[in-house]
């Protein structure tokens, strides 16, 4: 066997794909031209290329392009959206509800915010599977409540929330919903006028296209509510100033027009065919395993186990250089410390550090799923039978 490298991380970044590739190429090169400058042709080209670019991924959630605003990813939709809306609160509203397995870029701006505003930010309990507790959340909303946050999938453990129901609690006192929906598109389908969602956050690199650019989906509504983060020459309505990158808009608005094709939706079912087929291969393997989270409802590329009495990194660091796939502990200013989604769910800090990621994508294959099996087997028990 040829000792080529598998990515088994899909959800800490997809590969580009060579569609978007191709798309992007000329807008590094002849078509370069500033988006924003409205005197000449090549602005003009550049223009129209960044329209289109939103009006895809707008057409990805059932949005329109003028709702559009480009980031420089998720973290900075985020930090847009949670200070945006804090700094802009109503009188009578100071409360955000966050739910305990949002990504850190949500956690972080939320603290930020009680720290600059004194927003007073709570945590949403969630389930053994990390479903949101919607029982919890409708007894702690009310109207002086600035937002909810709550992703649409959760990027440890793939969990599915139920969106609509939780949009319907929002709108029980009248309060804004932000949908951290990164890790979406490759598993569920959210229509942002079907679900009701005001404001949502998506990201390219989670879908085959380019690091550096996210978005913030905003209703048109809802966008004078939101005080922007980056000041400048007045681009994107004013909400978040700069010049926009031509290329990664372009590769964005790429990657998400593919996912919206044939290949790309029958994609889902191959990808948790080979899920499911990698762990039932684990469960064969004779030591004890668990799937953390995600239970009926998961996302199709998503896989976390456990292994009972194993240290995560430890098999990860055995399986290196070939295999990448991630550990269930996050590494802060060098202090290892257990996943906060892995003990949201209520597994102990030894049960979150004995977890290990693996996600599957558009470019994985069964020769990938195989191979990544026989380096578990070899793993595990030649450390068992040191
Ligand atoms: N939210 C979620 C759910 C994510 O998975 C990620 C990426 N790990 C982010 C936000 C941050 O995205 P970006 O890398 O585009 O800043």
């Amino acid at each position: 066997m040829t000792e080529r490298p598998v990515y088994l991380d899909n959800m800490a970044s997809t590969p580009v794909d060579p569609r978007v590739v191709e798309a992007m190429a000329p807008f590094w090169s002849t078509a370069f031209g500033n988006p924003h400058s409205v005197e000449h042709a090549f602005g003009w080209q550049a223009d129209e290329a960044v329209e289109r670019a939103a009006a895809s991924v707008a057409a990805l959630i059932g949005a329109d392009a003028d709702e559009i605003i480009f980031t420089a990813g998720a973290t900075e939709a985020n930090n847009l959206a949670i200070l945006g809306l804090a700094h802009r609160a109503p009188a009578g509203r100071r409360r955000m509800l966050v739910s305990a397995v949002e990504h850190k870029s949500v956690l972080a701006a939320a603290r930020a915010a009680a720290g600059r505003y004194g927003t007073i930010v709570e945590v949403i309990p969630v389930d053994a599977e990390g479903r949101i507790d919607l029982d919890r959340l409708a007894g702690m909303i009310s109207e002086d409540v600035i937002c909810v946050v709550a992703m649409a999938v959760n990027n440890e453990i793939g969990t599915v929330q139920d969106i609509p129901a939780v949009a319907a609690i929002c709108a029980t006192a009248d309060v804004h919903l932000v949908c951290d929906a990164v890790q979406a598109p490759l598993g569920v389908d959210l229509d942002v006028d079907r679900c009701k969602i005001p404001l949502l956050v998506l990201s390219a690199h989670k879908i085959y296209g380019p690091k550096g650019i996210g978005a913030l989906y905003v209703r048109r509504d809802v966008q004078n509510m939101i005080e922007p983060q980056v000041y400048g020459g007045g681009q994107q309505r004013g909400l978040r100033a700069g010049t926009l990158p031509t290329p990664l808009c372009v590769g964005f608005g790429t990657a998400a027009e593919l996912l919206g094709t044939e290949e790309a939706i029958g994609e889902r079912a191959m990808i948790a065919s080979l899920r499911d087929h990698f762990e039932d291969g684990l469960r064969r393997l004779g030591h004890p395993v668990v799937i953390n989270g995600g239970g009926a409802s998961r996302h199709p590329g998503n896989s976390n186990v456990r292994f009972r009495g194993r240290d995560g990194r430890d098999l990860i660091a055995a399986l290196q250089p070939r295999f990448a796939v991630s550990s269930g502990s996050a590494c802060s200013s060098g202090i290892v410390e257990p996943s906060h989604v892995l003990r949201a769910i209520g597994l102990t800090g030894e049960e979150a550090n004995s977890s290990v990621r693996f996600s599957f994508g558009r470019f994985t294959t069964e020769a990938d799923v195989a191979a990544a099996m026989e380096a578990l087997s070899d793993a595990i028990f030649s450390d068992e039978a040191a």
